[in-house]
């Protein structure tokens, strides 16, 4: 079949790279893609957002099947576009219709969603511009820290972590009068502080069955030990060791089937991932969030674990039969090291030539900010540069694989975490 994917990171190349190792497959394209993608696919030099450039692809490259990466399109609705329209309503999408996507673009649509369908999660309550004084008499109630998290979208940045009372009703003050993050703020959340390890669990579904992905655990800050600023991830690993049976039992008890179940329920449509954030609370689970696609950089730990057809998951996820997929998994251990350029995730220079190794046994290289110059060299272009994933029968194997392909890649002021994994390995002993 001919398949479009939507996206240009590193998500979307190992996407890419999984597409393409299925007979299924007959041409792949990517829009707008990077240079990794481009040495397996057809790059199209079209945004995701270019609704108009989208359809046009889909009918002028006869597509029949399309993934969607990002959340971007879908929370602007793409997939509504497409099924209001006579020539592309048919075409199977790998992605939800923009009311399932608000699970992603509204933090108290999601929390409302988990409350009517009794799914664990942080106490909270909502206030807008013209409830500030509740507000403030809300956090005046609540034990510290507390959380404060803008509505809408606002790139990984909405969300602050309050230590203090007077912090607290400052930001709120920001957020929702002075519209610190624009309208994704006109609504703020206020929601209890968790304690424990975050882990995050990929789910297939067609809106009907679903399948249960490998778990992983990212790397967040740009720091070593997990200082410093936010990043978009700076590595990942799968499995987590944390997330035992017992563990994942629960997972599938309390939120992954009502989760499923509340989204038929509620005929809000869904056909794609769901990427679900937890809190591993003294072994007890609760929702942190909803993502409306798979993680990045946790998809390049991820699929490298699928063992069955990629191209048939995706296929019975936009069609609605996903009840007849069976899903393999490698019991190997992956590990992702994210390289970035100097300065991430302030300011970088870009377009430094990157020299890669001839052989990177045990390790796939993704690229995510990469791009090709005028004259054919790979050089950097964005923050997040390449991921590597190493795989390995154990934890200490994958890491060995994926730092020592690491350790022979190069450009100028190229920066990463040598720490990834290393918590996990505390808690192994
Ligand atoms: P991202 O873009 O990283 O997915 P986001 O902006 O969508 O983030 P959340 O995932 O809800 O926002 O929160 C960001 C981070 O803040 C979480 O990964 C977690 O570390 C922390 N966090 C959020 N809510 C809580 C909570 N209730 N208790 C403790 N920590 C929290």
């Amino acid at each position: 079949m001919n398949i479009l994917l939507l996206g240009s990171g590193g998500r979307e190349h190992a996407f890419a790279w999984k597409i393409v190792q299925s007979p299924k497959c007959h041409q792949l394209y990517v829009a707008p893609g990077n240079a990794g993608t481009s040495k397996i696919a057809e790059n199209l030099a079209i945004n995701v957002t270019d609704f108009e450039g989208i359809k046009a692809a889909l009918i002028d490259y006869q597509i029949d099947l399309l993934v969607v990466g990002p959340e971007e399109p879908l929370v602007k609705g793409l997939v509504d576009i497409l099924l209001s329209d006579e020539l592309t309503r048919k075409i199977p999408v790998v992605g939800p219709p923009q009311l399932g996507a608000t699970l992603e673009g509204s933090k108290d649509f999601s929390k409302r969603f988990m409350q009517r369908n009794t799914i664990p999660t942080a106490a909270y309550e909502t206030f807008d511009a013209n409830q500030l004084e509740e507000g403030l008499a809300y956090l005046e109630k609540q034990s510290l820290p507390i959380v404060l998290k803008a509505d809408g979208l606002a790139a990984g940045k909405g969300v602050l972590i309050c230590e203090s009372l007077e912090e607290a009703k400052a930001s709120l003050k920001e957020m929702l009068v002075e519209q610190k993050f624009g309208d994704a703020s006109a609504k703020v959340v206020i929601e209890e502080f968790l304690t424990g390890i975050e882990l995050s669990v990929f789910v297939a579904t067609d809106g009907k069955s679903y399948c249960i992905l490998p778990e992983a655990k990212d790397y967040k800050r740009i720091g070593e030990g997990d200082t410093g600023l936010n990043t978009g991830g700076m590595g990942a690993v799968s499995p987590v060791v944390f997330a035992d049976t017992d563990f994942m039992k629960k997972v599938e008890e309390r939120i992954v089937q009502p989760t499923v179940a509340g989204l038929a329920a509620e005929d809000i449509p869904y056909k794609g991932f769901l990427f679900i954030g937890l809190m591993n609370k003294n072994g007890e689970p609760y929702v942190i969030e909803y993502n409306v696609r798979m993680g990045d950089p946790e998809t390049e730990a991820v699929l490298p674990r699928l063992e069955s057809d990629f191209v048939d998951l995706l296929w019975s996820i936009a069609t609605g039969s996903l009840r007849e997929y069976t899903l393999e998994i490698s019991k190997d251990f992956t590990t992702t090291v994210v390289m970035v350029s100097g300065g991430y995730p302030g300011s970088y220079e870009k377009g430094f030539p990157i020299s890669l190794p001839k052989n990177s046994e045990g390790a796939t290289i993704f690229h995510a900010g990469t791009a090709l110059s005028t004259d054919g060299q790979l050089i950097n272009q964005g923050g997040r540069v390449l991921a590597i994933t190493g795989k390995g029968a154990s934890l200490d194997q994958a890491l060995e694989n994926a730092y020592s392909t690491v350790n022979q890649v190069h450009w100028e002021k190229s920066y990463y975490r040598s720490d990834i994994g290393k918590d996990i390995k505390a808690l192994n002993k």
